[in-house]
């Protein structure tokens, strides 16, 4: 018998050692270098990869110890265990820490070190073993090494809280707390049954105890992968889900092929089970996000595609607009003054100043003087429309009785009341109604919806009535007129807006002068407002000025 081969042992529990040890280091390798290259070497990535990387060589180390009969192999790769069991915790809290908090203060990092330097020690001296037990082929550890081993594990676990603290403490949205809190309960759980079972196994040297718990090493790597696919803690998508589930998968079910104990099968089969649920639950969620991500990124990128369009559109619109407001303008100036000359020889032609006119002349003449009165209004209103619109229309405010300014617009009135066979009555509360006006924009308003009165009412009656209410002069213009239908009643203060009826009394409207009116009315701080009953039965429009302190 060769001297280095122990006499008894530990082959029964081999293929368990396989099953628990190597499908977690090919799949704890496997995530830490995927997640290396995909995030290219993030920092989280490498502090997750050294996390793997020693956890698999205790993993490699603990099988050696299990399968291996040579003497001088089980002595060395036992004497070191402890220090990679205490190095893989260390950096367990570190992973934690920086995906928690991005990174970890030089304080904690050198605590971490300090944790590792005494077993370090306790290992290089060749202090961690005290004996090797030759016929089981194993080692009596050094039990200052044992208890320190357990002080530093919780001295990392106890990091690990601190950083989750800082999580449920801080700004952290709720969405990306929870993969962190997902991945604090799979490394706590697996940490904790991990230091468990391996201090009892050390106490009472029963080692199928730490054997068997590390069958929750699995659950903790799916936990993992789930957090790295799915909650995406390192932003890879799905393509790296389908791998990492396939992988999964494969490495599972190749373990029938060398399993022997139907303990170890009913194991097998019951992981898989698991693993095919969790891996199916686990892609159709991420096919479903990464459809609704394309389809989100589709849209976000055609409505930004439509919005630039838009936003040229409009940028041109405005371009135009000003143009056309500054033709209108232009246009209007224009046509001013060979109007006013026109009109005003029209009015002395009437008038006999260059001798009496024929009777054939006289019709012709007052068609003129008419035609041109109305287009010098139609000007007017649109040289006011292209001011607004360019924001050239000027305000001169004095203090001005609006009393006075309303009778002198009904004297000037009267005629056409007259002639159109109105009946007109005014009426005004007792008081001053002095206040800071643009006189002759003020004029404009009340003269237009007064003659609106006048130009849509047939027969019957208009009212002008003038109130005090609160701080506030109110103008009520009221008639039994063509009324307003109650579509019609929110469109009329728009710009070239006319209702359907204002044709038959009134053929020659622009639409404009409410138009204007608004605007300057609101200039003044003030509110202009029209009610009707509908269409046959008359409209109060009304007129709020402000008094000005
Ligand atoms: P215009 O009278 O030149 O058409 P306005 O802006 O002054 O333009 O008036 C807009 C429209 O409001 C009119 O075309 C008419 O349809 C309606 N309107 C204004 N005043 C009255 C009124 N007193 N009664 C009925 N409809 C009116």
């Amino acid at each position: 018998m060769d001297i280095n081969t122990c006499f008894e042992t530990t082959s029964f529990y081999h293929t368990t050692a396989y099953y628990s040890h190597l499908i977690p280091v090919a799949i704890a390798l496997f995530l830490g270098v995927y997640t290396l290259f995909k995030t290219k070497f993030s920092k989280l990535a490498v502090a997750f990869f050294l996390f793997s990387l020693s956890f698999s060589i205790w993993l490699i180390n603990d099988v050696i110890l299990w399968t291996s009969q040579d003497y001088y192999k089980i002595v060395f790769f036992w004497s070191w265990i402890d220090y990679i069991d205490v190095l893989f915790f260390a950096l367990g809290a570190y992973f934690f820490g920086v995906l928690a908090r991005g990174s970890i203060s030089v304080v904690e990092k050198i605590l971490l070190v300090l944790l590792c330097v005494p077993i370090f020690i306790f290992t290089v001296t060749g202090n961690a073993i005290t004996e090797f037990y030759h016929p089981v082929c194993e080692v009596i550890s050094n039990d200052a090494s044992v208890h320190y081993k357990v002080f530093a594990e919780w001295g990392a676990v106890a990091l690990m809280f601190y950083s989750l603290i800082v999580v449920l403490f801080g700004k952290l949205k709720k969405e990306a707390r929870l993969p962190i809190i997902l991945v604090f309960i799979a490394i706590i759980l697996f940490f904790s049954t991990f230091s468990i079972t391996e201090y009892f196994a050390t106490l009472t040297a029963q080692y199928e105890i730490s054997l068997y718990g590390l069958f929750v090493l699995p659950i903790f790597l799916m936990i993992m992968v789930f957090a790295v696919t799915n909650l995406r803690i390192f932003h890879i998508r799905y393509l790296g889900t389908q791998i990492l589930v396939y992988i999964l998968f494969i490495m599972i079910g190749s373990q029938f092929l060398f399993l022997e104990s139907s303990t170890d099968k009913t194991l097998n089969v019951v992981t898989l089970i698991v693993a095919v649920l969790f891996g199916y639950l686990l892609l159709s969620n991420t096919k479903k996000e990464e459809e609704a991500k394309i389809k989100i990124e589709e849209l976000a990128a055609n409505l930004e595609k439509t919005n630039n369009k838009l936003s040229q559109a409009n940028d041109r619109l405005k371009v135009l607009d000003k143009q056309k407001s500054e033709f209108l303008s232009f246009a209007s100036h224009q046509l001013r003054s060979p109007l006013t000359a026109i009109k005003g020889y029209a009015s002395l032609l009437l008038e006999g100043d260059y001798g009496p006119l024929t009777p054939d002349m006289k019709h012709p003449v007052q068609v003129i003087f008419d035609s041109t009165n109305t287009l010098s209004t139609v000007v007017t209103d649109y040289l006011n429309v292209s001011r607004i619109e360019l924001g050239q229309m000027k305000y001169d405010f004095t203090q001005e009785d609006i009393k006075k300014i309303t009778e002198q617009i009904i004297d000037e009135l009267r005629p056409n009341v007259d002639k159109a066979g109105l009946q007109f009555k005014f009426s005004y509360d007792p008081g001053e109604y002095v206040t800071k006006v643009d006189k002759d924009k003020i004029i404009q308003v009340i003269t237009n919806i007064i003659d609106n009165s006048v130009k849509y009412t047939k027969k019957g009656m208009i009212t002008v009535e003038l109130k005090k209410k609160a701080n506030n002069i109110l103008i009520a213009v009221k008639d039994t007129g063509i009324g307003i239908s109650k579509e019609n009643l929110p469109k009329l203060f728009a710009k070239f807006v006319r209702a359907g009826n204002a044709n038959q009394t009134n053929s020659r409207g622009t639409g404009l002068g409410l138009y204007i009116a608004k605007d300057i009315i609101e200039k003044h701080n003030g509110k202009v407002w029209v009610e009707s009953e509908g269409e046959g039965k008359g409209s109060q429009f009304y007129i709020q000025i402000p008094v000005a302190k």
